[in-house]
Formats: C-alpha cells, structure tokens, sequence
C-alpha cells in the first residue's frame, strides 16, 4: 500500500473512488478493458453479502441452484422487448472446439430465457407451483464505459427467478423481494435505500414493472442497488411455460426476476469512505477489530504479545472478526494508516502502558481522532468491542440517512429543479409521460429514480410540464 494521501472527495470524487478501490485491494484492473480481478479483501466482503443476503432468501422460501453460462442466441430472440434490450451488450461465441457452431452462443448477460426453458419442461400442474429458484453466478454485459464494481463487461450477482399460478402471488413475490432487499441495504449495508417503482423507460428489458432500491452517493448520485421485476406472463408465453389449474385448464405462469450485485460494494464504498480511505459497516466487514501491538524492547514485546495473543482468543470466542496485525516490518503508525484504508471498522492498540494499567486504546474508523479513541480495561473487553460494533453499524446509517435527507429538495419550479438536481435529488411531482421524463434528462442529465409505493400526499402538478399528477418521482443523476 502506498502512504500517499488519497485524493479528497472534494476534489475529484470519481478519482477518490478509483483510488480506494485499487489501494484497499478490493480490485484491480483485467488484462481485457471493462473487466475486474475481485481481490481477496474484495471477496471476503462480497462473501458477507452473499451470506446476509442469502439467508434471506432461504428464509422466504428460496433455493439455489446453477444454469449455464451459455445461452442459444434463438432463445433471446424468443421475447421481443428482452432482445431488444440486450442485443447492444451481447457477447456471442461463435466458434467452439476450433469449428464454427450452428447457432450462435450468447454468454448470459441474465437468465430470464434459459431458465424459462427449463421452467417449461419442469412445470406441468398448478401442484409445481410456486417455483422460487435462486442462482449465484457471473453475467457478461458488453458496457462501454465502465467503472470497477459499478459498471464492468462481467459482474458477480444473484438472480432469483421465480413462476406462479396467479398474478397476484407473482407482484407479492417482486414487492417481497425489493423489501428482502430494503433490508438487508439498510440492516446489513448501512445504506439507506427508497423503494420504488422504475418508470416504462427505465424498466428492465421484458418486464412488465420493475421496482428498484435506490441510494445517494456522497456525491450525490443516485446509484441503483438492487432491483426486482414483475415480468407477468411475458416469459411463459415465449418459452410456453402452461400449467394445468385445479379445474384442468391450461395456464401460463406469471414470473419474476430479481438481482443484487457487485455494484452494491461500489454503493458501500460511496456511501461511507471517507478521504482516509474505506469505511465498512461492521456486520459486512471481512475484518471487525484489528489489533495493533505496540512495543520497542525484547522484553516489552513478550508481555505485549502475550496480550495481544489472549485477547485475540477472548474476541474470535465472541464471534468477533478479528486479525492480529503482527507484521515487524512495518511500523505502528503504518498499520494505523493500513488499517483506516481498509475501512476496518475498530482497531485495538496495545502498548507496555497498556499492560501496567490493564487496559487498551480502542479508535473507532467512523469517528477520526480524538473523538473516536477511548481507554478501556481489558477485562470485560469483548462485550464492550461487540457493543461498540453495533453503535457504529447504527451511526454509519444515521449518518447517510442525514446527508441523504438533506441533498432530497421539493423544488417550486422547473427552473429550480434544473438546479437542485447538480447536487441533490428532486422529489416533485410528475404527469408519467415520457415527454416530461426526456426533457428532464436532456436539461440536466437528471433520471426519474423511483416512484415510492407510498403516495399519501395526494394530487399535485407536474414539475415539468404543470399538468395535474398523481404521483412524485425522484429525479437525480445516476450511476
Ligand atoms: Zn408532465
């Protein structure tokens, strides 16, 4: 890790990204443009995720399974709003086993087609249904311009593909699914997210509506963190996915989609970083404590490390994460330096002072310097460290809840729009026509976000146009 000082947020806020990113170790650039190596501190933090989220899913009735990596070009053909969609992002494999193949093969950009294939082989009877199947695995999506963790040619993520017997059942499944992912942003991420629809331009490719958590950048941004789709019957009816009811008649299922990816690291990163480096929520956090043993003397560094070495035990039997950083290479300042741009969210210091005294120097990564330091005595310190992880998982969310809340405008006018969008959200009221939508974006590259589901405040007028509108949108520039 270099000491250089990171780029200030202040100053470019997209350099200050990259640079985290490639210093944490998170990821790093591939030898292919618009691809990334997740790197091991990367992983271990998409592994919490992938483990928060999917018991989750377990808990509401999912299971996991694998489909292939490939997909017959013909079977994106099959629906027409999907392949259009996606056409512009398809990488497609030609030749196999050095001959050219009779039908083109498309690397997955998502699963809706091939497991809608299989959907109508594995469905006969209404007593099939629900099917509520989960996959963890990597898609291929050919972007132009791309950003690690946020945008890359290919991503890891999870896609839930679920088929039932009513319409009903199928928009219950969406919703219950974007709030499984409500939650886990907010309780796991520390990211506070607004569930909502997206509008008919900004839907998934093939849905009938898609619903979306959306979150603020501290740049202000929006990034969209994960989203869930109602996708009516439009796939059955391409891949014939019928049942027979209980009166023997032959229906097509309602299905659903629904995904969470590497990009919500990229949401992590831009939702608690700070111009010290990384900032991670404790409970998704690879890395919990780490402690720093601090000594000069061969005879300091016995006591200190017999320390050290016990209160490491005392916190992995609490079930806390904690490393031992016991490099002699290197010195503690260093480590301190170290640590902070890996966004460990407490360090333990200890040094011959400590073991006269019986205590220890905890610093706390949300709150630098002297306000987040504290002395504590080293009994009792694992319940102590355990609390302190869970104030800090509560004020990392207070804290984007507060600079969320205050960069959300109601502007008076479009004029005024047109300015709170450069460095906030706008939540005004919009007639749904496309027309209001497009001159917002072409105005201010500003995008409807999400419509809430929540619309208590009644009528009012549209912010673009002034014509009466049912419902309010979010407008903001996006990821
Ligand atoms: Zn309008």
């Amino acid at each position: 890790m270099s000491e250089e000082k990171l780029t200030p947020r202040a100053v470019d806020f997209s350099e200050w990204y990259n640079q985290i990113v490639l210093r944490a170790e998170m990821a790093d650039y591939a030898p292919v443009r618009g691809c990334m190596v997740v790197r091991p501190y990367g992983w271990a933090l998409w592994e919490n995720i992938q483990q928060a989220l999917d018991r989750r899913f377990k808990e509401t009735g999912h299971v996991n399974a694998a489909f292939p990596l490939f997909i017959p070009m013909s079977f994106l053909e099959k629906e027409k709003d999907h392949v259009k969609g996606f056409s512009p992002e398809l990488a497609v494999v030609t030749i196999g086993g050095g001959e050219k193949l009779e039908e083109p093969l498309v690397v997955r950009p998502t699963s809706e087609t091939i497991i809608g294939y299989m959907y109508s082989k594995w469905i006969k009877s209404y007593r099939d249904l629900p099917v509520l199947i989960n996959q963890w695995g990597n898609v291929v999506r050919w972007e132009l311009r791309t950003r690690l963790f946020l945008r890359t040619l290919e991503f890891y993520w999870q896609e839930g593909h679920t088929a039932h017997a009513t319409e009903q059942e199928a928009r219950q499944e969406t919703q219950r699914m974007l709030d499984v992912y409500a939650d886990f942003a907010i309780n796991e991420g520390a990211v506070p997210v607004i569930k909502g629809d997206k509008s008919q331009a900004e839907k998934f490719a093939g849905a009938s509506l898609s619903a979306s958590i959306e979150a603020m950048m501290q740049d202000t941004r929006a990034l969209q963190a994960g989203t869930s789709h109602f996708l009516a019957q439009n796939f059955a009816k391409a891949f014939n996915i019928q049942f027979l009811d209980e009166n023997n008649t032959l229906q097509y299922t309602w299905t659903t989609s629904w995904g969470l990816s590497t990009r919500f690291i990229g949401a992590i990163i831009m939702t608690h970083g700070d111009d010290q480096g990384l900032v991670l929520p404790p409970r998704l956090a690879p890395i919990q404590a780490v402690i720093v043993p601090i000594f000069k003397s061969e005879s300091e560094a016995a006591s200190v490390m017999e320390a050290v070495t016990r209160i490491q035990a005392e916190l992995k039997a609490a079930g806390i994460r904690v490393k031992l950083d016991d490099r002699t290479e290197v010195t503690p300042g260093f480590k301190f330096n170290d640590w902070e741009m890996r966004g460990v969210p407490l360090r333990i210091e200890i040094g011959p002072k400590d073991i006269e005294k019986g205590t220890v120097a905890l610093a706390r990564r949300d709150k630098p310097g002297k306000e987040g330091k504290s002395f504590v005595p080293q009994a009792g310190l694992a319940a102590l460290v355990a609390n302190i992880l869970v104030d800090i998982q509560k004020s990392l969310l207070e804290r984007a809840t507060a600079f969320r809340d205050s960069h959300i405008f109601d502007p008076k006018d479009y004029a005024e729009l047109t300015q709170v969008v450069q460095n906030g959200w706008a939540y005004s009221y919009w007639c749904e026509s496309a027309e209001c939508e497009t001159r917002v974006k072409e105005d201010t590259k500003a995008t409807t976000r999400c419509i809430p589901l929540d619309q208590s405040n009644g009528k009012g007028k549209c912010i673009v146009c002034g014509k009466e509108a049912e419902k309010k949108v979010y407008f903001a520039r996006a990821y």
